[in-house]
């Protein structure tokens, strides 16, 4: 087959690196036919045997093994950086996206483009930030940078710089919340949340909202994961979105105490949610000797096997369950042609079905 279009995922099986590999495969895929490499660490998950991603595992923190297994692919002509280390590292989360662009920018004489997924938290600062500065919402992608250590930061200017030097065309997309189906994210807060009632489910409890009050009250914006990857594919091959950052939202609005009892119901709970009166608890805390329970749900199902600790991020949810007023502007967006949008609500539910169809979860 020949292809008009060769993408590197590195991150392929990641929350959107997993909805990048779907989409780039349909035959109506703007840029198509695409041919597909895939970056991860792990080797490949079983969930992504049956896909035609040509998967390559390697640890691209590793400067040698990223240069030997990612510079032969020379017939890359777009990459879409979709990754990241699992802390907010500022230096080694550098070094894996150099490592990248050094393996393929002087190899692949097609290049044309590179995507780089970061996040709101460009807006808001890192979680590891003691005393965050943050900008007032909504946030718009020609706020200043806040004056504050982020590898995003590094990232960008790590994109700046090597496009700027071979004339290639680069894209920055900033994510909100993400609603996506892999069970090997570092941060899907969908299969999180789907756990922990699968785990009151188990356990005959009721689904309480361990959040604050204010964060279970406010709206909050989310981004689909296949909502993501197209956006990537759209500034990928639209001379309309070259060369610039680009926030990525549903372009609606939602509110915990609403996706609470849509995850009740899906799980066949009684919703209790937020108990007036009550302080947020950490999940994490709630959840820390869980492990055993996990795999006797798994066990009892049938489930695809997977440990807790890496189908869910608790961690990741009580940062969720603290935040509030954290929403984007999708006004730049329309301004230069991308229409996408999703209903959040329906999102949370097709990733629910989803990781129900591949037996990540009850
Ligand atoms: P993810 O955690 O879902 O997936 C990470 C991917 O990177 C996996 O495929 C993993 O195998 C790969 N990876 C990690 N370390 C690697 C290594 N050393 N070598 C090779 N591959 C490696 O990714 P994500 O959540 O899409 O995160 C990407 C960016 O998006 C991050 O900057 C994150 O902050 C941002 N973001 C995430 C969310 C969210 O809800 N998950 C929301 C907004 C922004």
């Amino acid at each position: 087959q020949s292809f008009k279009s060769v993408a590197l995922i590195v991150g392929v099986t990641g929350i959107v690196g997993s909805s990048l590999s779907e989409i780039l495969q349909y035959t109506d895929t703007p840029g198509g036919p695409w041919k597909v490499y895939g970056v991860a660490r792990r080797p490949r998950p079983t969930w992504l045997a049956k896909s035609h991603v040509e998967y390559v595992q390697c640890d691209v923190t590793n400067t040698e093994e990223t240069i030997s297994k990612i510079s032969p692919l020379t017939d890359i002509t777009h990459i879409f950086y979709v990754s990241w280390m699992g802390n907010e590292d500022c230096s080694m989360n550098a070094v894996m996206f150099q490592n990248i662009l050094n393996s393929v920018i002087p190899n692949a004489p097609n290049l044309q483009h590179i995507c780089l997924q970061t996040g709101s938290k460009h807006y808001i600062g890192l979680f590891e930030t003691d005393t965050p500065e943050s900008h007032d919402t909504p946030y718009s992608e020609d706020l200043a940078r806040l004056k504050q250590p982020n590898f995003y930061h590094n990232l960008e200017d790590i994109l700046f710089e090597e496009t700027a030097k071979k004339g290639l065309t680069w894209s920055v997309h900033r994510p909100a919340l993400i609603f996506g189906f892999s069970p090997c994210s570092l941060m899907n807060i969908v299969s999180t949340l789907s756990v922990y009632a699968a785990i009151c489910k188990h356990e005959n409890k009721p689904l309480v909202y361990p959040g604050s009050k204010a964060s279970w009250n406010c709206f909050v914006d989310a981004a689909d994961a296949e909502l993501a990857a197209e956006h990537q594919i759209w500034a990928a091959v639209d001379p309309n979105a070259k060369n610039q950052a680009f926030n990525c939202t549903n372009g609606d609005l939602f509110k915990w105490k609403h996706i609470w009892k849509v995850l009740a119901n899906q799980f066949d709970l009684e919703m209790v949610g937020y108990i007036e009166g009550n302080e947020q608890v950490s999940m994490e805390e709630l959840m820390k000797d869980k492990d055993s329970v996990w795999d006797e749900i798994v066990k009892k199902n049938n489930l695809m096997p997977t440990k807790l600790k890496e189908i869910a991020a608790f961690w990741f949810a009580d940062i969720a369950f603290c935040l509030e007023n954290v929403l984007s502007s999708t006004h730049k967006n329309r301004l230069h042609g991308f229409m996408g949008f999703r209903n959040t609500y329906t999102s949370f539910v097709s990733c629910i079905d989803k990781m129900r169809a591949y037996r990540f979860i009850p």
